[in-house]
């Protein structure tokens, strides 16, 4: 199997996968308990939150949530007034923001250009003085074009309003931009566990509970900690930490060697600068998606976001990129990153070119 999928999920690290395993066997107290073995799970817990605070601005706290779609939930409806946000977010702020919407909440959604980027006049027009909340991404799951964060919270600061991040994409990838007021993550996209994110708050942030109970975490979040997730969250980060540059380097080098080998007939959707390359969303005219992937079957690769993959709608990012509903349904999603290999990326690419050939003889 060649795995070019990385949006989607990153393969778990070998050493997050061994940081997990006692707390999962023998160490099991709840790290919320006052007793020995509890305090040794709270202890393993607040390490795993420096590694992976260690990756956030200073100034803030951090709070671990069962997934970033909780974290950004969270976000939006624990806070206040109307809210501006991009046509190309993920699903867990747009369908967050409307359902806000649906309760008497003021939102708007900004659009973008072809290249994927929004224009900041448009959003210096749309975020004027009352507004609550910005919701922006950093590193498009799609696309992988990467929003002006840092101009997005000057904006939202000049309004009064906070800056929501969703840098679940770029997290321990793409350094986190200055002005954040609040930032979501997910621990399965660098390499750690599914089920565990966390939303970073700014000093001084404070939201109305999502969850209500024992309040265990910073903000009020409630709900048991799950220490092995934590500590493989935490480890995940210390590697992404420790690997930065080598991790940059590789990606830098599997994208250079990927669009060398592909030919005129594929156009990558959104802007190639200002973008993660460990990313490449690729349209090619008539292309069938449904039956390339049937096709290909031992390289996992996507028609866009996993979570709309159930879905036959064509994606609403590529729609909002400008493309027609036809151009976006022949667009694919490669994404590799630490562990993927050149020359397997390379023996995809041909073979996916072959078959796509092969598609346009026999229509
Ligand atoms: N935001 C973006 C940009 C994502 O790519 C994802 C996951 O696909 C999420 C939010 C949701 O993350 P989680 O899987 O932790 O709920």
């Amino acid at each position: 199997m060649i795995y070019l999928d990385y949006q989607a999920t990153t393969p778990l690290a070998p050493e997050a996968f061994e940081a997990m395993l006692p707390w999962l066997r023998d160490d099991f107290a709840n790290p919320h308990s006052a007793h020995a073995p509890g305090r040794k799970a709270k202890a393993a817990v607040e390490a795993a939150r420096d590694d992976v605070a260690s990756l956030l601005p200073p100034g803030g706290e951090l709070a671990f949530t069962g997934s970033a779609t909780e974290a950004l939930n969270w976000a939006i409806q624990g806070s206040s007034g109307p809210i501006v946000t991009i046509a190309t977010e993920h699903a867990a702020v747009l369908d967050t923001v409307e359902s806000e919407a649906r309760r008497g909440r003021m939102a708007t959604v900004l659009p973008v250009a072809r290249d994927g980027l929004v224009d900041l006049d448009a959003a210096r027009a749309a975020i004027v003085p009352g507004t609550g909340l910005v919701a922006a991404m950093l590193v498009n799951n799609e696309i992988g074009t990467i929003q002006p964060i840092a101009a997005l919270a000057d904006i939202a600061h000049s309004a009064g309003a906070l800056l929501l991040c969703d840098a679940v994409q770029g997290f321990g990838r793409v350094a986190i931009p200055e002005g954040c007021d609040m930032v979501a993550i997910s621990a399965h996209k660098i390499h750690g566990p599914k089920g565990i994110g966390a939303l970073w708050m700014r000093k001084g942030v404070s939201l109305a509970p999502l969850l209500h109970g024992g309040g265990q975490e910073p903000g009020g979040r409630s709900g048991t900690l799950s220490p092995a997730l934590c500590a493989g969250f935490g480890t995940a980060a210390r590697l992404a930490n420790a690997r930065a540059d080598a991790d940059h380097a590789h990606v830098e080098q599997l994208f250079r060697a990927a669009r060398a080998r592909l030919g005129s007939e594929w156009t990558v959707n959104g802007s190639i600068d200002a973008r993660y390359h460990g990313n490449l969303n690729l349209r090619r005219i008539g292309l069938d998606v449904a039956r390339l992937i049937s096709e290909l079957r031992d390289i996992a690769f996507s028609a866009g976001s996993a979570c709309a993959s159930g879905s036959r709608r064509p994606s609403h990012v590529l729609r909002a990129l400008g493309l027609s509903d036809a151009e976006a349904r022949c667009s694919i999603r490669l994404g590799f990153g630490r562990y993927s290999n050149q020359d397997e990326l390379l023996e995809a690419l041909e073979r996916i070119d072959a078959a796509a050939r092969t598609q346009k003889v026999m229509a």
